[in-house]
């Protein structure tokens, strides 16, 4: 039985960093799809406005809290979550363990510059892992069939998607019955992290649930996006304190 706490309509798994590396580790070792998504508070936030959003978050089999702000809001509804998990640091868990199992992996996302360079890296830091293909994340509608095709053929049992919110949860969602992949994780960024081409904050803002800004003073351009996270806070407290009567 999965443990959520339900954040403005969205049902977040109530995990800690290792309790969610064994759920990852139980879902290398199943057939069937498993979907994970990663939202922090703009996501959640954009959830609440797109219905379809919500339902697909709501389906998954894995969400976890990628965002400080996410953590904070669920202490309005009297369970908090215990910590951040980011995506990042999941991603990096499931190369771990998809590593001793020589796991094969599709990077789908970012530019092909990013993409290729991720793959490489990735290759280099977890031997063992086959990275059986990667796929730009700049195409056009029709070419989404193919891709999937592609993914198929390739016998890949992870897919990180990385082609931003919500565009690669509604990709995953609209092919799960389709793909034949064991995890398929919506990656947002992650595929510039791995290449290099962004860095992560360093620690200290990690540790201190300041990531947010590092991001914002490294990219002013993000400011639009970074307003999300009061109005997000608001939000929630507001569904809490309702949500209760
Ligand atoms: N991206 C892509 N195709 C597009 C638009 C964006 O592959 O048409 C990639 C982009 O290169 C970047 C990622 O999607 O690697 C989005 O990163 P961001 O940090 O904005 O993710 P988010 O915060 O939205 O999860």
């Amino acid at each position: 039985m999965r443990k959520t706490v339900k954040i403005v309509g969205i049902e977040v798994d109530k995990l800690d960093f290792l309790e969610a590396q064994e759920k990852v580790a139980e879902f290398l070792e199943g057939d069937s799809l498993n979907m994970i998504f990663t939202p922090n508070s703009e996501m959640l936030l954009d959830a609440v406005k797109d219905r379809e959003l919500e339902n697909i978050l709501n389906e998954a089999q894995l969400v976890i809290p990628d965002g400080i702000g996410v953590v904070i809001a669920s202490k309005f509804y009297g369970t908090p979550l215990k910590e951040r998990v980011t995506g990042v640091d999941l991603s990096t868990k499931i190369l771990e363990l998809g590593a001793k199992k020589n796991s094969r992996l599709f990077l789908l996302g970012a530019s092909e510059e990013s993409v290729t360079g991720a793959a490489e890296k990735i290759k280099e830091r977890f031997q063992g892992i086959d990275v059986v293909g990667v796929r730009n994340g700049y195409y056009s509608e029709d070419e989404e069939e193919q891709i999937i095709d592609e993914i198929n053929q390739s016998g890949a049992e992870i897919l990180f998607v990385g082609l931003g919110a919500p565009r690669q949860e509604k990709l995953i969602y609209k092919y799960k019955d389709r793909l034949g992949v064991k995890i398929a994780l919506g990656f947002g960024g992650g595929i510039d992290i791995f290449s290099g081409t962004v860095k992560r904050a360093p620690e200290f803002y990690q540790k201190a649930g300041l990531e947010w800004f590092y991001r914002f003073i490294k990219q002013p351009s993000r400011f639009m996006r970074i307003t999300k996270l009061p109005k997000f806070i608001l939000l929630a407290m507001v569904d809490a304190a309702t949500s209760k009567y």
